[in-house]
């Protein structure tokens, strides 16, 4: 089997480490589509390395937002010639409002990894975890 790339991996929401545990335990359109898996499923890898580790998450998201925005303004003003300014504000609020959920995963499953490649081994992980639990 063909080992698969890290980009369709984080577009699939799958785990940093082995590609196939999945992160998000619900669908994006489920109503709790920000539930997350504490682990992996198939590897154990700790998902939230440490407290907070998800806030960075936000910047992400709100980077994804700017970008979504601005590339619909420019479409809108190229493609409508430059129309009245609620027709920018109800495009963009429009799309933001609908893309909010995948800006919300998308900014948790970039900043997994760009970090993954820091996170421990399997073995590491075990170790903590008793740690934790004691
Ligand atoms: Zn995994």
């Amino acid at each position: 089997m063909a080992e698969k790339s890290k980009f369709s991996s984080m577009l699939n929401c799958k785990c940093p480490r082995c590609k196939e545990g999945d992160v998000f335990i619900h669908s994006a359109w489920s109503k709790r589509y920000n539930e997350m898996n504490k682990n992996c499923p198939k590897c154990g890898l700790r998902y939230e390395y440490e407290l907070g580790f998800f806030w960075g998450a936000m910047y992400i998201g709100y980077a994804i937002s700017v970008a979504i925005s601005v590339t619909l303004g420019v479409a809108t003003y190229v493609l409508l010639d430059n129309p009245d300014t609620w027709v920018y504000l109800s495009i963009i609020i429009g799309a933001i409002l609908l893309t909010s959920r995948l800006n919300f995963r998308y900014g948790r499953m970039v900043l997994l990894y760009l970090f993954a490649p820091k996170f421990e081994s399997p073995s590491e992980t075990l170790r903590r975890e008793k740690e934790l639990t004691k």
